[in-house]
């Protein structure tokens, strides 16, 4: 029974095979802003009603995006070397050539991936 899928190759990742998962959150960022008594004292009320008003004509996805997005991948151990050597750079055909090493034999050696027995 596959309950995982490799989101690098495609590749079925059976249950209790060693799977890796990737948590990418991609957010908006500034440095601090320096806030002063002329801000404070403003009235902002033109400007957030004019980009209301502009966030209302654009597709909501789209705006939410634009602020924070999260991916989450599930991946072979090939693909997982191939991600870790250069993430930025990753694609499918990267992950052929990662050196093979039984890191699953370790984590299994060490208890990790074993089905229990219910009582
Ligand atoms: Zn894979």
């Amino acid at each position: 029974m596959v309950l995982y899928r490799c989101d690098g190759c495609g590749a079925e990742i059976p249950r209790q095979a060693l799977r890796y998962t990737v948590a990418i959150d991609v957010r908006a960022a500034y440095d601090e802003i320096e806030v002063h008594l002329a801000d404070l004292i403003r009235d902002h009320r033109a400007e957030i009603l004019a980009l209301l008003e502009r966030m209302r004509q654009r597709d909501p996805q789209e705006v939410e995006d634009q602020v924070y997005k999260r991916f989450q991948f599930d991946l072979c151990p090939a693909c997982h070397r191939a991600y870790l050597r250069d993430p930025l750079r990753f694609h499918v055909g990267s992950a052929a050539l990662a050196e093979d090493i039984d890191i699953d034999g370790f984590l299994r050696s060490l208890g990790f991936g074993q089905t229990r027995e219910e009582p």
